[in-house]
């Protein structure tokens, strides 16, 4: 089972609960950061079509911080 990355780096051993979208690397439920996009469709690389609920996206705090500050518009 894949474990947290940011708790093996604390050195501890916690079963992950998703995955990061963005690097890959396993999170707990400490340590995931859900970041929900409305999606309007027609965006690069979501299919052309409007979905019925926003995507929640699942990424770890590192992705999430480097993203808000490129200015990804949430
Ligand atoms: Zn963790
Ligand atoms: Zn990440």
């Amino acid at each position: 089972m894949l474990k947290c990355y940011d708790c093996a780096e604390e050195g501890k051993d916690t079963e992950a609960v998703s995955i990061c979208i963005v690097c890959g690397k396993g999170v707990c439920m400490d340590h995931v950061r859900e970041l929900d996009v409305p999606l309007k469709g027609g965006g690069y690389p979501l299919p052309h079509k409007a979905l019925k609920k926003p995507l929640p996206r699942m990424l770890c705090n590192e992705c999430v911080d480097t993203i808000l500050e490129d200015g990804f518009c949430v």
